[in-house]
């Protein structure tokens, strides 16, 4: 569901939208992906550009990304050590571990562009020319 787009979310649920894979700024959730990995340059519910007029757009996902498989990589090898302590079995979780730093790019892609838009727009709010619709970096 979406809702008026004149005030901006507050800061958590931004991070919220952003990590559910929804549009940060509106909260649709087909945002702007028109599949896993492909990607059209606006919302299509409420127009947003994801890049705002930066370039470099995706290195900030790209961040994102890397922070939340290694993430994952993490909690995954203290729960397991937290759990079998003393006695770790070392192959099973390095097997899985490998496996989740293989797929957790391809698995956190659409999150990390989402999660990186809801942390853009929290360390750039956007404009009064954003809200506008003027520019390239539409609201
Ligand atoms: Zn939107």
């Amino acid at each position: 569901m979406t809702e008026a787009t004149d005030q901006p979310p507050s800061a958590l649920r931004l991070l919220g939208r952003g990590i559910t894979r929804r549009c940060a700024w509106c909260g649709d959730r087909r945002n702007y992906f028109l599949g896993w990995f492909k990607r059209q340059e606006t919302c299509r519910a409420c127009g947003h550009g994801y890049r705002r007029g930066d370039h470099a757009f995706e290195l900030g996902a790209i961040t994102a990304n890397i922070i939340l498989t290694f993430g994952s990589i993490l909690v995954t090898l203290g729960v397991w050590i937290a759990l079998t302590a003393p006695d770790v079995p070392l192959i099973p979780i390095m097997v899985v571990t490998a496996a989740i730093g293989l797929a957790g790019p391809a698995l956190f892609y659409p999150i990390s562009f989402t999660l990186w838009q809801a942390i853009d727009l929290i360390m750039r709010p956007p404009t009064a020319s954003e809200l506008a619709g003027e520019g390239d970096a539409t609201l």
